[in-house]
């Protein structure tokens, strides 16, 4: 599905003359953002449209994935799932790993 965004100027004269609620609820959906940071590496992130589930029954602005600036790791932002493993992380160990050298030892 391709997401179409209505043309400015039409936009414009529909919302003449009404309060504007969707700056302040911008703005938080925003700082949300900002605050998530990868869950794999732990480096900043900037949202991505959701293009497969763009709207919310409670939200005012369209939902957002966040994508790893880092290691490209795509999460849904609330549960930290992640849609695509991001290709730059290698985890430095594994628990099979880790579980190898403690018998080792
Ligand atoms: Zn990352």
């Amino acid at each position: 599905m391709e997401f179409k965004p209505a043309d400015p100027e039409w936009l414009r004269k529909q919302l003449e003359g009404q309060q504007d609620i969707l700056t302040a609820a911008a703005e938080r959906a925003n700082e949300y953002y900002k605050s998530k940071t990868c869950p794999e590496c732990g480096s900043p992130t900037y949202p991505v449209l959701d293009t497969k589930n763009p709207f919310m029954a409670d939200g005012l602005t369209p939902k957002c994935l966040l994508q790893c600036t880092y290691c490209k790791t795509l999460f849904e932002p609330d549960t930290e799932i992640r849609v695509e493993t991001g290709e730059a992380y290698e985890p430095l160990a594994t628990v099979a790993d880790l579980y190898v050298q403690d018998l080792e030892d």
